[in-house]
């Protein structure tokens, strides 16, 4: 069976940046779950959360997701066409997580994303990972960290893909929407019972990275 690690947080922890260096030490594709919420918001464009039923579920239905690839490599297709880092913005942030509160897109995510997992080795990132998607998963983690340290990695990240951003507007932001997921009804955002927590507020990435290494070769 397909050997799969989990990797749940808040934004701008370092999940990516983790996610895709454990991908490649461990020779397996990596899975970032919020690029499948960022796509579906930018995919059915602003205001889709306030969709009736009907229109929602149809448009839902046109959407599938592919992935290719491994280690950083790794790359997930939305209808067959790569996803780009148009999707990166915090704004589209804030619409997949308006999205990500709808039972119907969790259940069309929940059942691609378990589809990948069946057939495919993965580090699996994002929000409900080692709670909802995989709790079977051998290794769960949940990282945290500050919301100032998170806003200041989200910050450096944005810059690094020219797309700067205000570190003030960043810390309100970031807040908003950790708040959003953390408190929804479905798949909140939350450690799992059995997942090992790290707050790597102190720590750098090699630190943290070192520390997950270990965990999964217990
Ligand atoms: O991780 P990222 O910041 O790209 O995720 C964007 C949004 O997608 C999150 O704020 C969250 O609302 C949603 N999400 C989720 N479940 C996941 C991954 C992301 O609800 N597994």
């Amino acid at each position: 069976a397909p050997f799969i690690i989990t990797l749940d947080g808040p934004a701008g922890v370092g999940k990516s940046t983790l996610a895709k260096r454990l991908a490649d030490h461990f020779e397996i594709a990596y899975l970032d779950t919020g690029a499948m919420f960022r796509a579906t918001a930018w995919k059915l464009g602003e205001g889709a959360w306030d969709w009736d039923k009907d229109k929602l579920d149809a448009a839902l239905k046109e959407l599938e997701f592919t992935l290719s690839g491994s280690g950083s490599n790794s790359t997930l297709s939305l209808n067959g066409i790569a996803l780009t880092d148009e999707i990166r913005t915090e704004k589209i942030g804030m619409w997949a997580s308006n999205m990500a509160k709808i039972p119907a897109v969790r259940t069309l995510q929940k059942t691609a994303q378990r589809k990948i997992g069946e057939t495919t080795s993965l580090i699996a990132e994002g929000r409900d990972m080692g709670t909802v998607i995989f709790p079977q998963a051998p290794c769960k983690f949940f990282l945290d960290a500050d919301l100032e340290e998170r806003a200041r990695r989200r910050f450096s990240q944005l810059e690094e893909m020219g797309k700067p951003a205000d570190l003030k507007d960043l810390i309100e932001q970031i807040g908003a929407r950790d708040d959003q997921d953390r408190n929804r009804k479905v798949a909140p955002l939350k450690p799992a019972k059995d997942g090992i927590i790290v707050d790597t507020t102190k720590l750098d990435i090699d630190g943290v990275f070192a520390r997950l290494v270990a965990e999964v070769k217990k």
